[in-house]
């Protein structure tokens, strides 16, 4: 399952950086995923939930995720627009674009830790 490696990644991400900090313990986990990542938000949140009940640190940790749209970038239009089902073609001239604006990012935003 996809989500289990990815969730397994911000774990091992997560513990790092809680070790270097002192952390007693990790409050909150704030990540950013675009909505063309193909991550399935439900099944990450599940996977996390079950690997940070493993560590006495983890334990607990909420999970904050902010889900960005799939938008692209028209340079004949000058305006970024919607992606649909992962056409990235313009509404308005319909030229194909492939500056992704948008909607590919995973990534952890920050995290709170008690010491
Ligand atoms: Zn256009």
């Amino acid at each position: 399952m996809h989500e289990l490696a990815i969730a397994q990644s911000i774990v091992e991400a997560v513990e790092t950086k809680a070790s270097e900090c002192k952390a007693t313990h990790v409050k909150v986990v704030r990540l950013k995923i675009g909505e063309a990542s193909g991550v399935v938000t439900d099944s990450l949140t599940f996977c996390f939930e079950m690997l940070a009940s493993l560590d006495p640190i983890l334990a607990g940790t909420q999970l904050s995720i902010d889900t960005l749209p799939h938008r692209a970038f028209c340079r004949s239009c000058n305006r970024e627009f919607s992606v649909m089902n992962f056409i990235a073609q313009c509404p308005t001239c319909k030229e194909w674009s492939n500056e992704i604006v948008t909607g590919t990012e995973l990534q952890i935003l920050e995290m709170e830790f008690e010491t």
